[in-house]
């Protein structure tokens, strides 16, 4: 590829469209067939705008595609892990949710970890538990966190090979660069984690057939450091709408890279739906997808 060639941008906001789309279709048939529309509790841990925000958005998606929502919302002072626990026991042992969200991150009080682990994994529709996890390691049936899920699909879409590919994924989160890795390693790329002790990252990104960058810096991933013909994932979102990757540079070298915003962004919401869909058809005896 030479210098002056532009990447393909990889249009997250027409595949997650296609994915919610199929998702309501499904929805529509559970319904039809059990007299029972799927439904997504989500819980929410104090009064953050962002949290509240994201968590109003993926309530309005769920509506449109024909899922209902029930919202628990919880004081931040007063709430205890104990009391959190009990709240996502009570929802995993009610038959009438089918997927589970609790709205990352808690506040500093909370034992996150042990409030996750309480949801139960047939309805860990967020692929947050300790279960989900090991089952996508594993390649055993089970929920992916959605971000890297919604990942594999945007490369899937694009037909991009992995088997034997060097894939280098920035960033180790439990809800991102962790599990993006996994998945990668399960389609045979040979994987790389960067972090932020990593000493010479460019180096190491300059050998990358795949980047993934979730990290959280803008422009982090310099478009120099690009493999040409490389594809980037950037999963970044940092405020004034920008990437950990520097999108103008990298274009001129990358082969498919992902816009900030419309790229993964979108994405993970329409695995969350997805994966909702797919609960409720397995809690309701339907058969799997
Ligand atoms: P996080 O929990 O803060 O993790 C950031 C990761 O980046 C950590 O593993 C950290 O390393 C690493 N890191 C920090 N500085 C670095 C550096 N200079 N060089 C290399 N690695 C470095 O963040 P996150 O929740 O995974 O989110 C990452 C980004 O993705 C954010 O911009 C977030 O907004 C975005 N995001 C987007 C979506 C979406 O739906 N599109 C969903 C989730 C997150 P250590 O482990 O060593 O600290």
């Amino acid at each position: 590829m030479s210098a002056t060639q532009t990447a393909q941008p990889m249009d997250g906001t027409s595949l997650a469209k296609r994915i919610v789309e199929e998702a309501a279709a499904k929805a529509a048939e559970i319904s039809r067939r059990t007299g029972t529309s799927p439904c997504l509790a989500t819980v929410l841990v104090g009064e953050d705008p962002a949290s509240a925000t994201y968590v109003r958005m993926k309530r309005a998606r769920c509506a449109k595609a024909g899922i209902q929502s029930r919202h628990i919302g919880l004081p931040t002072t007063t709430t205890t892990t104990a009391e959190l626990i009990d709240t996502l026991a009570d929802l995993s042992g009610d038959p009438e949710v089918h997927g589970i969200l609790l709205q990352h991150p808690c506040s500093p009080h909370i034992d996150e970890r042990a409030a996750f682990e309480a949801i139960a994994p047939e309805k860990d529709v967020d692929g947050v538990t300790m279960h989900s996890f090991a089952a996508m390691s594993f390649a055993l049936p089970g929920f992916v966190s959605c971000t890297p899920g919604g990942i594999m699909r945007l490369l899937e879409a694009y037909d991009v090979e992995l088997a034997g590919k060097h894939a280098v994924v920035v960033g180790r989160s439990a809800i991102l660069g962790k599990p993006a890795g996994m998945l990668l390693l399960a389609k045979d790329a040979t994987v790389t984690y960067c972090h932020s002790r990593t000493t010479d990252l460019s180096a190491i990104v300059r050998e990358a057939d795949v980047v993934v960058a979730a990290v959280g810096r803008p422009r982090l991933i310099r478009g120099k450091d690009i493999k040409p013909g490389a594809v980037v994932i950037d999963a970044g979102y940092n405020p004034g709408n920008v990437g950990d990757v520097d999108y103008d540079t990298a274009l001129t070298r990358a082969r498919l890279i992902t816009p900030v915003p419309g790229g993964v962004g979108p994405m993970t919401i329409a695995v969350l739906l997805a994966q909702t869909v797919e609960a409720a058809a397995n809690q309701l005896g339907m058969q799997r997808h």
